[in-house]
């Protein structure tokens, strides 16, 4: 009888820990399972600013160099078309000897907003350089890529600049490059697109050129 009795004690006394323990695993695995959800959106985060310019919040030039190498797979592998835009402020140092450094930078925002508006899903706009953007337009042949040049040089042209108290307005210029499908690399694409630009500018600025 005794020995009953000291084995239910046992019993009780081992139950109550085993459920302690229970309890203390549950309230562990909860808080665990609370942290993960946090390291996974700190990694997002992460993710999303190593991707973005910090100035314009449009892709930066990792990120958008990094879209043309995927849409020239792309292109290579079905053998769609696919276009490429460099825009550069024109004259933009005047601007900041005009209105300063950081009214520059404004204005350089105030670019890229605008210019953002103006690009539509599956294109993407990045900050290529200090006042230059790239464009990267996935099933698009020169004549699409040219028509939307066209139109972002007068939609710039036109646009009104708050800036210290006063208004301004830039022009731009582009070059337009359309890939020589399973011919050439992204970066010679690239530096085609660039001669164009450079031709734009030499023309006078304020337009768009063509690569050969
Ligand atoms: P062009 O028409 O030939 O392009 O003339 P430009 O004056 O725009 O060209 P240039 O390359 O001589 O000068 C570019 C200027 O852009 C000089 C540089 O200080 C300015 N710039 C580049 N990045 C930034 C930026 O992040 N903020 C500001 N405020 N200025 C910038
Ligand atoms: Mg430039
Ligand atoms: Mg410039």
């Amino acid at each position: 009888m005794h020995a009953e009795t000291s084995l239910a004690t046992k019993y009780r006394k081992l139950l109550a820990e085993f459920q302690k323990l229970e309890s203390e695993y549950e309230k562990t695995k909860r808080t665990l399972e609370i942290r993960e959800i946090e390291v996974r959106a700190i990694l997002a985060q992460a993710h999303e600013l190593a991707n973005t310019d910090v100035l314009t919040f449009l892709p930066n030039r990792r990120k958008i160099i990094s879209t043309l190498q995927e849409e020239v797979i792309r292109s290579n592998r079905y053998s769609t078309p696919l276009a490429v835009s460099i825009l550069d402020i024109d004259h933009f140092k005047n601007v900041n000897d005009t209105y300063g450094h950081t009214a520059g930078d404004q204005v350089l925002r105030s670019v890229a907003a605008c210019l953002r508006t103006q690009i539509r899903h599956p294109d993407t706009i990045g900050r290529y350089g200090g006042e230059e953007f790239l464009i990267v337009l996935p099933n698009s042949e020169m004549q699409a890529a040219a028509e939307q040049a066209s139109r972002l040089c007068q939609q710039i042209r036109n646009f009104r600049i708050d800036v210290n108290e006063q208004v301004t307005s830039v022009t731009i210029s582009i070059g337009v490059a359309q890939f020589k499908v399973g011919q050439e690399t992204w970066d010679e694409l690239l530096h085609r697109a660039d001669t164009a630009l450079y031709q734009a500018k030499e023309k006078g600025r304020d337009r768009w050129a063509a690569a050969e």
